[in-house]
């Protein structure tokens, strides 16, 4: 079928993206969905600083691909089991083979062949459906969401409940269950901790309203952009500081749990370095792949602290996602607020420039009914 996409056709290292367009909206051929799989057609779609990093070449991927990845929207056709037309669902940037050692352990977000299709930009079952004029075009993460329709392996997929709106149900795919999922799951926050995170874009602010949630005590939200600031403290933060202020103003002792946000990693020397002794310091950005951190690890034994990283919020999306919705649903993880507004998918090069520029937090593509 014919379908219209947006096409990273090139790396474009820096904005305006606006003058380079790197990215096209274009006519697109979609293939049918071979067995496993399932053709969705999008409802809504999240801008997400792991789309921009593939579009100036900090995450290193092959081109041209169909960028997106964090959208929700509904089947069409389903050649999955358990998976029926007309399901709500939302996508997730791993998919999960059920099988490899990390699916068989609870571990789905390192599924290696769901790494192996993400990093070759090929669907979990191998290739692409995708092609322009019978180039093959890749796929972003099994999903490429920004496109009015998507096939899908069943692996990428969660079914949610129809009557949560799918302008909402899309942040959970990538922004709440990275955000949150690093919160509950990996660094297990309890009752009375002290939490600060270092970066309020949609992951961030998805980690302070979690912390909140989590009944953290304290919840120190740190960002250059006072709009974002001010909005953490609506949803959870107690106390929002810039990243020239001290953290140990607020907490002399230092942060129960640090949580890196930004994807620098200068920000996570300094998130670990803000840790109270036997303190833990959690990481989901995505810096540069070059990039080294230098830290000691004599602070690590001596004080017995704890550096990890947390990949699509150490989740089992079909597990977390619905008890993050019924989180949602009883007011304590109020995610509405991540959205900076609807954008059409004409939009996408000045969407990714507002992204760089640092004071959206979630642009939310939004497609045509009919
Ligand atoms: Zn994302
Ligand atoms: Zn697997």
């Amino acid at each position: 079928m014919k379908i219209t996409g947006a096409v990273l056709n090139r790396i474009a290292d820096a904005p305006p993206f606006q003058s380079s367009q790197p990215i096209e909206v274009t006519e697109l051929d979609l293939a049918d969905p071979q067995s496993g799989e399932l053709l969705v057609k999008m409802s809504a779609a999240g801008v997400c600083h792991s789309d921009l990093s593939v579009v100036n070449g900090s995450r290193v991927r092959p081109v041209p691909m169909l960028l997106g990845h964090e959208c929700s929207g509904v089947v069409v056709e389903s050649r999955a089991e358990h998976i029926a037309a007309g399901d709500h669902v939302v996508l997730t940037f791993v998919p999960r083979c059920g099988r490899c050692p990390a699916c068989l352990a609870d571990r789905p977000a390192l599924c290696s062949a769901g790494a192996r299709a993400n990093g070759a930009g090929e669907m979990l079952a191998g290739g692409s459906r995708l092609s322009r004029k019978g180039e093959p075009i890749r796929h972003h993460l099994g999903v490429s969401a920004f496109a009015d329709y998507a096939v899908v392996d069943q692996g990428s997929v969660v079914v949610v409940p129809k009557d949560v709106p799918l302008d909402v149900a899309v942040l959970f795919g990538c922004a709440v269950l990275t955000g949150a999922g690093a919160i509950f799951n990996t660094a297990a926050v309890r009752e009375g901790q002290s939490v600060a995170v270092w970066g309020l874009g949609g992951v961030g602010m998805s980690a302070v309203m979690a912390s909140a949630a989590a009944q953290a005590d304290v919840i120190i939200a740190i960002d250059p952009d006072a709009h974002k600031r001010a909005i953490a403290l609506e949803v959870g933060a107690t106390h929002a500081i810039s990243p020239q202020e001290s953290l140990r103003d607020v907490l002399p002792h230092g942060v129960d749990v640090a949580l890196e946000a930004v994807g620098s990693a200068a920000v996570l020397a300094e998130a670990v370095a803000a840790t109270a002794p036997g303190g833990m310091t959690v990481t989901v950005g995505l810096p540069a792949p070059n990039d080294q951190l230098t830290i000691s690890p004599l602070a690590l034994v001596a004080e017995s602290r704890t550096l990890a990283g947390s990949y699509l919020g150490a989740a089992n999306p079909e597990r977390d996602i619905p008890a993050m919705i019924d989180l949602w649903r009883s007011g304590r993880l109020p995610v509405e607020r991540l959205r900076s507004g609807s954008i059409p998918l004409s939009q996408i090069n000045q969407a990714m420039d507002d992204l760089a520029a640092g004071h959206v937090i979630r642009q939310i593509i939004t497609f045509d009914e009919g």
